[in-house]
């Protein structure tokens, strides 16, 4: 090759070094481009479909700011994870609505010493909301893959005080109670008293009741005295009995 095809060669592989390293950085701005419209859109989540229906416990509200609801969505679901509906997770379940996840927690009136049981783990993604606003969560999930799968999800991401059960939300966690609150995120044709018994004096339990029209309650415990309300209407999977229940 002659000097001129020398310094051709040259010159083709500095402008293809130069054009590698256009791409790598390409790829960071588009990779941290993607990062903060995933963050644009869960604060969008937040007002929009959060505070502007009336949730206002600050805590809540930072809570669903900081949990990455896109991680506990199937990767298809990646870019409609803050949208304002539940969206399917395998195995015919879904991850609740973000403004149900934020009103039922809300609902709970956490502020960060409680115990707290989850029936109905399900992506892991409402557990790790309440992890940031109680002690301890506890949480139970009847379909063993997805109690596997949010278990590993719940560690890697870093809730470190969340302990997943596979098993029949039906019986609570016995071991673990009284708890101060309750939540579950699958509908019963009663709420069971099992649960009830479960919680502590002073405790909240807070879950969808009914099989076609469900209503959500809110169930409080002061001594022996029960008192029962119900805030709205909702739609969810239904609570389903282990193969064991009598
Ligand atoms: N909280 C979940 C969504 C719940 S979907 C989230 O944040 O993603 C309801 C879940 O309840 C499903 O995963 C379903 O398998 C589970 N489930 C239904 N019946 C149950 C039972 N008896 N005990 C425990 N989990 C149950």
């Amino acid at each position: 090759m002659n000097q001129a095809g020398i310094e051709y060669m040259e010159l083709v592989k500095r402008r293809s070094g130069s054009l590698m390293c256009l791409i790598a950085c390409l790829c960071v701005v588009c990779g941290a481009g993607k990062e903060v419209s995933l963050e644009n859109l869960r604060e969008n989540m937040v007002k929009k479909q959060i505070e502007a229906r009336g949730v206002s416990d600050r805590r809540v509200l930072a809570a669903m700011r900081s949990v990455e609801r896109h991680r506990f969505v199937p990767d298809q679901h990646i870019t409609t994870a803050y949208e304002d509906h539940p969206l399917p997770i395998g195995y015919g379940q879904t991850i609740s609505q973000p403004y149900i996840v934020a009103l039922m927690s809300e609902l709970l009136r956490l502020d960060g010493d409680e115990k707290v049981l989850e029936i109905g783990t399900g992506s892991g993604y409402q557990a790790a909301v309440l992890s940031l606003l109680a002690k301890e969560v506890y949480t139970i999930e009847i379909v063993e893959q997805l109690g596997k799968l949010s278990t590993m999800r719940l560690k890697n991401l870093g809730y470190t005080n969340v302990a997943v059960r596979v098993g029949d939300g039906y019986r609570g966690w016995p071991e673990k109670a009284p708890f101060d609150a309750i939540m579950l995120t699958a509908s019963p044709p009663r709420i069971p008293q099992t649960l009830i018994d479960q919680l502590a004096d002073g405790g909240i339990l807070v879950a969808p009741e009914g099989e076609f029209n469900q209503e959500l309650v809110v169930i409080e415990k002061r001594g022996n005295t029960i008192s029962r309300r119900t805030v709205t209407y909702v739609r969810f999977v239904p609570m389903v009995r282990g193969a064991r229940e009598p």
